[in-house]
Order: structure tokens, then C-alpha cells, then sequence
């Protein structure tokens, strides 16, 4: 059984950045939705590999994808992004998207271009291909389409409706711009590490 994660701030942290009721619907009640759904799924899963009727496995994995891939991405979300206290990437983190994407400027402004142009819902996502030892940006339409396997999302920005409009209705730039205010890089720093 997968548990949501605590937030690793107070639901007013990213004020006002990023408003208190903003965050708490899209943690209490999105996301927890997609921690609900997972686990119904895995149970069903579960059911169906015991009973061995594997009838209904086409909606099950789609459910699986769709439900995980959003607890996965959503947790990502929440924990890369923090108070605003500056914060940066560090050096090796640096060197890597200078070398990726020629200079962090040229980055950031890949990264907020593609964040504009997700197709309805989805996401952007700054993420490690382990196979090309390499950074890429990825849009990833509604949260489990267009991704590469075996990417590693380092940075992750929610570009659904839902994560923005309450505060900033159509004005998805000022969003995105407002996202790098709040950006925790020690947390995507301590990813990076890992890689
Ligand atoms: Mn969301």
C-alpha cells in the first residue's frame, strides 16, 4: 500500500507564490486521489493474478500507468519545490547543464518555453536518460505519455489546470515564472547525486 507523503513544509510555505488553498486542494484532494487510485489498482491487480481472470488487464495497466505515474510525478512536484529561500544548482549539477544545454540561461528558458506549449494537461520535467548519461527537458502529456523509460525526473513542474488557475487563471507564464521563486535545487541537487 503506497501512504502520501508528508509535505515538507506548511501548506502556507510557498506563499505567495504559490497559495495555501492552491496547495491544499492539489495535496489533500488530487493527490490523494491518485495515492487511492494506485493502491485500488495494485488490490485489483492483486485479485486478478489470484483468480488468474486477467479479463479486464488492458484498463488495469492503463489505471496503474495513469494513477502511479501521477503519485510518482506529483510527489516530485511537491518535494522539489520549497519557501522562498534562494537556493542553486550545485557545481556538479551546474557543469552538467552547462555541458547539456550550453549555459543555465539557455536551460531555464527551454525549460519555461516547453512548460508553455504542454499540450492541455501534463508536465515539464528536467530529467536524467541514464542511457545517454545525459539531461534532457521533457513534456509529458497528462502523466504517462511521451516519457522515455528509464528517465530519472529530476525537476518536476505540474502544468495541469488544476495547479495553477485558482491563482493565476490564464496566465500560465506568470505561473512558470513564479514556480523558479520556489524551486528547492538541494532537493534536486541530492537527486542529481543519486543518479
Ligand atoms: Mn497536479
Amino acid at each position: 500500500m503506497l501512504k502520501m507523503i508528508e509535505l515538507p513544509y506548511p501548506l502556507n510555505a510557498l506563499e505567495p507564490y504559490y497559495s495555501m488553498q492552491t496547495l491544499e486542494l492539489h495535496y489533500q484532494i488530487l493527490y490523494k486521489g491518485y495515492v487511492d487510485n494506485t493502491n485500488k489498482t495494485e488490490e485489483e491487480l492483486k485479485k486478478a493474478r489470484e483468480k488468474n481472470d486477467f479479463s479486464n488487464i488492458k484498463c488495469l495497466e492503463k489505471n496503474l500507468s495513469f494513477f502511479g505515474s501521477g503519485v510518482i510525478l506529483h510527489e516530485l512536484f511537491f518535494e522539489n519545490m520549497g519557501p522562498a529561500i534562494p537556493t542553486e544548482p550545485n557545481v556538479e549539477l551546474m557543469q552538467q547543464i552547462i555541458k547539456d544545454f550550453g549555459s543555465y540561461t539557455a536551460f531555464k528558458n527551454q525549460f519555461t518555453e516547453a512548460s508553455k506549449v504542454v499540450e492541455a494537461s501534463g508536465w515539464c520535467i528536467l530529467a536524467w536518460i541514464p542511457k545517454w548519461n545525459k539531461l534532457e527537458i521533457l513534456q509529458c502529456e497528462k502523466h504517462q505519455n511521451l516519457t522515455l523509460w528509464g528517465c530519472k525526473p529530476l525537476l518536476v513542474l505540474d502544468m495541469w489546470e488544476h495547479s495553477y488557475y485558482l491563482q493565476y487563471q490564464t496566465k500560465r507564464p506568470d505561473y512558470i515564472s513564479a514556480f523558479w521563486n520556489i524551486v528547492n535545487w538541494n532537493v534536486v541537487n541530492n537527486r542529481f547525486a543519486k543518479i
